[in-house]
C-alpha cells in the first residue's frame, strides 16, 4: 500500500432537492486500501460511493479519483467509469444476455477489444470467481450467489483500479453470502482498492484497513477494525453496533 491517495473527497455536500444527503464529507483513500462503510439505512452510504463513479453528482466540494476531477465538469464520466467497477445489491446483470455476453459487452464497447479478446478476459475472470462452466447460461438460470459472482467478474473485465460494493450480500440467501464474501476477500488479497458498504462485520474485521461509520449524511467515526469494534467512540456508533452484532 502506498501513501498516495487514489480517491480524495473534500468538503463534499450533496442535496436531493431540499434534503441534504451528504454533509461535509472529507475522505481520502490510498491505493490498495480496503474500506468498509456501515451505518443505519438512509445515512447516505450508497450516495457516497455512487459519487465516486459519478453515478451521482454533488453540488459542493471536490472529488478527485485517480487524478480525474469529477467536479470539474461533465466530460470525465467515461474516464472514471473505466477505472471504477461497481457491484450492486441487486446484481444488475442484463437478463437477455448470457453470462459471457454480460462480461464481454463493456470491454468490447469501451475498451475496443475484439470479441475473441473480450471472451478470453471474461473466461479468465469467470474462472477466478469459480463459475466458468456457467458462461453460456442466462442470469435467471443461476443462483443469487452465482449471479453476484458474475457481477464481480463483469466489473473485473474492465481492469478497474477501484472496486465499489454496495451491500453485495444483502439480497442473498444466507447460504450464499460466504461464496461472495470469499470472492471479495480474494480481491482484497490481490491488492485491489475497495470500498464496501456492508453490514458483514466479520468481513470488516478480517479484511478492512479502515471502518467508516456514517449517520445523517456525515462520517461520524472511522478507525481500523480493532479500534472501531473494540472502542467505538461515538454514542451512535455504539448503538448501531449493539443492534447488529
Ligand atoms: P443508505 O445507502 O445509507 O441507506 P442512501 O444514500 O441510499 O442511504 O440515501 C440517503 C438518503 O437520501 C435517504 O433518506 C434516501 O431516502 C435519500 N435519497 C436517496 N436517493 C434519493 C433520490 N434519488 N432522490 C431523493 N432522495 C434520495
Ligand atoms: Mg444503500
Amino acid at each position: 500500500m502506498t501513501t498516495e491517495s487514489i480517491i480524495r473527497m473534500e468538503a463534499v455536500n450533496k442535496w436531493y432537492g431540499e434534503f441534504q444527503v451528504l454533509t461535509g464529507i472529507d475522505l481520502s483513500v490510498r491505493q490498495g486500501e480496503r474500506i468498509v462503510i456501515c451505518g443505519p439505512s438512509g445515512s447516505g452510504k450508497s450516495t457516497l460511493i455512487r459519487c465516486i463513479n459519478r453515478l451521482e453528482t454533488v453540488q459542493k466540494g471536490r472529488i478527485v479519483v485517480d487524478g480525474i476531477d469529477l467536479t470539474a465538469g461533465g466530460k470525465n464520466v467515461d474516464a472514471v467509469r473505466a477505472e471504477v467497477g461497481m457491484v450492486f445489491q441487486q446484481f444488475n446483470l442484463f437478463p437477455h444476455l448470457t453470462i459471457l455476453e454480460n462480461c464481454t459487452l463493456a470491454p468490447m464497447r469501451s475498451r475496443g477489444m475484439t470479441k475473441a479478446q473480450a471472451e478470453e478476459v471474461a473466461m479468465k475472470y469467470l474462472t477466478r470467481v469459480r463459475i466458468p462452466e456457467q458462461a453460456s447460461k442466462y442470469p435467471s438460470q443461476l443462483s443469487g450467489g452465482q449471479q453476484q459472482r458474475v457481477a464481480i467478474a463483469r466489473a473485473l473485465c474492465m481492469s478497474p483500479k477501484i472496486m465499489l460494493f454496495d451491500e453485495p450480500t444483502s439480497a442473498l440467501d444466507p447460504e450464499m453470502v460466504k461464496e461472495v464474501l470469499d470472492t471479495m476477500i480474494g480481491l482484497a488479497e490481490d491488492g485491489m482498492t475497495m470500498l464496501c458498504v456492508t453490514h458483514e462485520m466479520g468481513f470488516a474485521r478480517s479484511v478492512a484497513d479502515r471502518v467508516i461509520f456514517m449517520a445523517d449524511g456525515k462520517i461520524v467515526e472511522q478507525a481500523p477494525p480493532q479500534e472501531f469494534f473494540g472502542n467505538p467512540k461515538d454514542e451512535r456508533t455504539r448503538q448501531f453496533l449493539g443492534q447488529i452484532l
